[in-house]
């Protein structure tokens, strides 16, 4: 723990840095106050399930110019958020960005970018979560080993979608379309946000799978662990010499076998919360 705070530190010393430095960013008001906004995962759950701090929620989409996602997955995501938190004030505000021209992006490239185009911070009573659409593979993939990463959350309002990764993995399946992957991605990557799986919300019934940490064991649920294969990435970062590691990196192949699945049995392709996870939220003051 006290090495996050220290990190955290490093992290508001470097953004303080950055604001004298850059005297000419009209964009973000050089008294705001990002702290808030740079807490550990999970930390924030319950201020996007309740309205007892926050009664608004404002989704800033930074995406790689091309690489936005699709109207269908935006509007699939909104409702998610409406029948899980208690939000009734949601609005998404659009910023198409230069590629960074990299071939692979580790976490600490992708805060790096967040603090360079963010422009949505908490203000008031009203909370703000940023998204990036990024147009580059995670730089923990193998694949030889048929392991992609399609998304993760690495603080509290914080979130990449690898978007040219979850294009690629669409188009190997005729039976699975982008918006089921972007959805899918989107709905469990904010579960983690949600505070699942005993991640900032306290399981009521433990369901934490013991091989998967911050992952549901229950079959079929969205937070499945077989959908994530965090360990083997956190390593690999960490030996790269990354700060910022994430609780989870969704796995690509796993994604395409359960979507496949569901939609030749019939099924909605993206999968939902089971009932375990659902009354963990509840019980932190969402639906
Ligand atoms: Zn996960
Ligand atoms: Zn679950």
């Amino acid at each position: 723990m006290k090495k996050k705070i220290f990190i955290a530190l490093i992290v508001v010393f470097g953004f303080i840095n950055a604001c004298s430095n850059d005297s000419d960013d009209t964009q973000t008001p050089q008294n705001v106050d990002k702290t808030p906004n740079l807490q550990a995962t999970g930390s924030s759950a319950n201020d996007f399930l309740s309205n007892d701090n926050f009664d608004r929620l404002l989704v800033e989409i930074g995406y790689v110019e091309g690489f936005q996602p699709t109207g269908q997955t935006v509007s699939n995501f909104e409702d998610y958020l409406r029948e899980r938190t208690f939000k009734q004030n949601i609005e998404f505000s659009f910023k198409s960005l230069s590629s960074p021209d990299e071939e692979t992006l580790v976490l600490d490239e992708i805060a790096e970018l967040e603090n360079e185009n963010r422009t949505a911070y908490n203000n008031g009573t009203t909370l703000a979560i940023y998204i990036y659409f990024a147009d580059a593979p995670s730089d923990g993939d193998d694949l030889d080993e048929g392991l992609v990463t399609l998304g993760a959350v690495y603080r509290n309002t914080s979130m990449v979608i690898y978007e040219s990764t979850i294009r690629d993995l669409a188009s190997r399946s005729s039976l699975i379309t982008v918006t089921d992957v972007e959805t899918a991605t989107l709905n469990h990557e904010f579960g983690h946000l949600f505070g699942l799986v005993n991640l900032g919300t306290v399981p009521v019934n433990d369901h934490e799978d013991p091989d998967a940490e911050n992952h549901c064991d229950v079959p079929g649920c969205l937070m499945r662990a077989e959908l994530q294969f965090g360990a083997p990435t956190a390593r690999s970062l960490a030996a790269k010499g990354s700060v910022l590691t994430s609780p989870c990196n969704l796995s690509g192949d796993s994604m395409l076998k359960l979507l496949e699945t569901r939609t030749s049995s019939g099924l909605a392709a993206v999968p939902v919360l089971d009932a375990e996870c659902i009354l963990d939220l509840q019980s932190n003051g969402g639906r």
